[in-house]
């Protein structure tokens, strides 16, 4: 694995920090990202290679979940990274991307068993989830065919939206117009994302 690193660092300095020595020479003075991106910390994910982006394009807050907290009263790293973008960098879009897969909203409906190993942090913070599992839960009550993990996916995003549009200089942006929001999801075995469309209330493939 160390070898791994090594090779690995040692390539990225030989070939792309060579083609690109002039970009890194002017972000080393500043950086002015175009996107603020939060995601979930989880492996698959990568946000700069699915949007295709250089370094000081995305500003990535990631977390387990791609969770925005309620503004009021958690205070955290997650509530730190939306206010430094927003108001310190005036990043003028907010991109929340969930995933199929994701470990985090599965675990809502982990049964725990004998013996398991304890997870008293990841338990606590996937409480922000609740929300989320519960409008899926709904759904799904109306409509068995419906895959509840997916669902769960999808309204953690809707949720985490709404958790924005609650922060006080996020809502008063919105209202001039200053920012954008959007919800994505992003299928690891196909590649697709959809994303949320706040007319219709569903997630829409994106079309090429
Ligand atoms: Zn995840």
């Amino acid at each position: 694995m160390e070898k791994l690193q090594k090779e690995g660092y040692s390539t990225f300095l030989n070939e792309y920090f060579k083609k690109n020595s002039d970009l890194f020479s002017q972000l080393s003075k500043n950086q002015t990202p175009h996107t603020m991106m939060i995601t979930c910390s989880d492996s698959r994910i990568n946000p700069s290679l699915l949007l295709n982006a250089q370094p000081g394009e995305l500003f990535i807050a990631r977390n387990i979940g791609n969770v925005v907290p309620a503004y009021q009263p958690a205070k955290g790293s997650t509530q730190a990274a939306i206010e430094y973008a927003v108001n310190a960098l005036n990043i003028p879009k907010i991109i929340v991307l969930g995933h199929s897969n994701c470990g985090a909203c599965a675990h809502m409906y982990h049964e725990p068993k004998e013996g398991e190993v304890a997870l008293p942090h990841v338990e606590s913070w996937l409480q922000h989830i609740v929300p989320a599992k519960s409008a899926a839960m709904l759904e799904v009550h109306a409509d068995d065919s419906k895959n509840i993990f997916e669902l769960t996916e999808k309204h953690n995003v809707i949720v985490s939206l709404q958790r924005l549009m609650e922060y006080p200089y996020i809502q008063s942006r919105l209202v001039k117009d200053e920012i954008s929001l959007e919800g994505w999801w992003f299928d690891i075995g196909t590649g697709k994302v959809e994303t949320y469309n706040f007319s219709t209330r569903y997630f829409e493939s994106v079309v090429e």
